[in-house]
């Protein structure tokens, strides 16, 4: 099924994202988690793209196996580190296997800035994907600015381009505040994007996960969520617990403010989708 139909619905969206191995020892543990997470009946699935895309077969055959699971999959790609021939294989492959749902991205920059030179941006591979089938495409969108560009404004330029390059919806870089998401939805909407926004939501449940995201993507901590952290990083257990609870109150205050789409970064963790999954049971009915 087309992620765009299950979205104009109109109702309320839970769905779940794993990560393909980097090895193929790897593989039956991740596809295990992946199962178990289907289990959970999520509105649909994404499996990412690892970087480079030396590992685009396990994208590919896990999103094919959640396809047997009757859980729709939704399958990243990125082009920057590809050539296009390698990204048209991709979705033949996609195409071949039926599954009808690619989040397109540019990918990150290598740090030696070694890329190809088919692509450049996410809108050109957009623009790929709308001419060799008939896939529902999603975009990734920033609510508190793409690290590399040079003010919101600009980026919203863009992310109307790959709107307009044909993408039907957009999920969003995680955030833990609500009111980034909610002022940068009013802005979207007053530049004119109007497809489907739906919030990508990060339990945390380590204190490494969190020097992680800091250090990659600047993302804004709360006052609220540095407390949790300076006090249950060190116990794993209680983290845990802590980073389920904040992400589950994050869900419900967007779902009660009118937000349809939560994606929660799931991280392969079957346990902690699980738990999301059981808090939202009654809201999500
Ligand atoms: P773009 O939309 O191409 O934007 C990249 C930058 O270029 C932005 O600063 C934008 O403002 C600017 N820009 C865009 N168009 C133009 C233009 N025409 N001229 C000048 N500047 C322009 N990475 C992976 O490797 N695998 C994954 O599976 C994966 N999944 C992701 C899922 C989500 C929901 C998100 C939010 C990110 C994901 N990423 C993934 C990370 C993503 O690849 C990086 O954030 C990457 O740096 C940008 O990708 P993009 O598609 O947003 O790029």
């Amino acid at each position: 099924m087309k992620i765009r139909d299950i979205l104009a619905k109109g109702e309320p969206t839970l769905s779940f994202e794993v990560f393909p191995p980097k090895t193929e020892d790897k593989y039956e543990s991740v596809e295990h988690a992946a199962l178990e997470i289907a289990k959970l009946k999520p509105a649909f699935m994404s499996v990412t793209y690892g970087a480079g895309g030396g590992t685009s077969r396990y994208t590919v055959d896990i999103a094919s196996r959640l396809q047997k699971e009757e859980v729709t999959p939704l399958a990243h790609l990125t082009c920057v580190s590809s050539s296009r021939e390698k990204v048209m294989s991709v979705l033949e492959e996609l195409k071949s296997r039926g599954i009808e749902n690619v989040l397109a991205l540019r990918g990150d920059i290598p740090a030696d800035g070694q890329v190809e030179k088919d692509y450049h941006y996410a809108s050109e591979l957009i623009g790929d994907i709308r001419r060799s089938g008939d896939f529902c495409i999603g975009a990734a969108c920033y609510p508190e600015g793409h690290v590399e560009s040079a003010n919101k404004d600009q980026d919203i330029h863009y992310l109307k381009e790959k709107v307009e390059a044909g993408c039907d919806f957009v999920t969003t870089q995680m955030f833990f505040d609500n009111n980034i998401l909610y002022n940068y939805l009013y802005r979207i909407r007053e530049a004119g994007v109007t497809v489907p926004v739906i919030a990508g939501i990060m339990p945390v449940t380590s204190k490494v996960q969190i020097k992680r995201i800091c250090s990659m993507s600047g993302t804004y901590l709360p006052a609220r969520f540095k407390a949790i952290v300076d006090r249950f990083g060190d116990n794993p257990a209680a983290m845990k617990q802590a980073g389920i609870a904040y992400a589950t109150e994050q869900i419900i205050d967007l779902i009660a403010n009118g937000v349809k789409g939560i994606h929660v970064y799931s991280m392969n963790k079957p346990e902690v989708a699980a738990k999301i999954r059981d808090s939202l049971s009654e809201i999500l009915k």
